[in-house]
């Protein structure tokens, strides 16, 4: 995974804004931030996405996004945060090395996340919570 942006990054060949970093995790601004204090994290190990990381991966970066969201709360006027991670093309993930998006809101700001909500038939939320329960491990 020697061309992996991230990794490179982990590795210090290429430079970062960080804000965190401790033995298996790293925190640092995204490039080109949705929000000022946009940040970034991720384990310092290559795992593709949340998919692929196992448990306790997934647990410590999480761990690591609530520090900073308290952090850019407390430290950057945000009156609330994003917290988000992107898992395959099709979610828009760009950056295939796991990683989970802190972004600050602040009031007022641009950022709008913008779907149309659907509605359920009974029988539709039933056969769907049959299939996701039948799934779980
Ligand atoms: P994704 O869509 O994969 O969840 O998001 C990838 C994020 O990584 C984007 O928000 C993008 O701005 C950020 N990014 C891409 N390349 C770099 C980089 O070299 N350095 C930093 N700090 N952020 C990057
Ligand atoms: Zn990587």
């Amino acid at each position: 995974m020697s061309e992996c942006v991230f990794c490179r990054i982990v590795r210090g060949e290429l430079p970062s804004w960080k804000v965190y970093e401790d033995e298996e995790v790293m925190a640092f601004l995204d490039i080109n931030p949705a929000t000022p204090g946009h940040t970034l994290v991720i384990p310092k190990k290559h795992y593709r996405n949340i998919l692929d990381a196992p448990d306790e991966v997934v647990a410590k970066v999480f761990k690591v996004a609530k520090k900073i969201s308290e952090a850019v709360v407390n430290g950057l006027g945000a009156k609330g945060v994003n917290v988000i991670t992107n898992a395959e093309e099709v979610a828009g993930q760009v950056v295939f090395h796991f990683h989970v998006h802190v972004v600050p809101r602040y009031s007022p700001d641009e950022l709008r996340f913008e779907y149309t909500p659907k509605k359920y038939s009974e029988e539709e939320a039933e056969e769907i919570v049959k299939k996701i329960k039948s799934s779980l491990g």
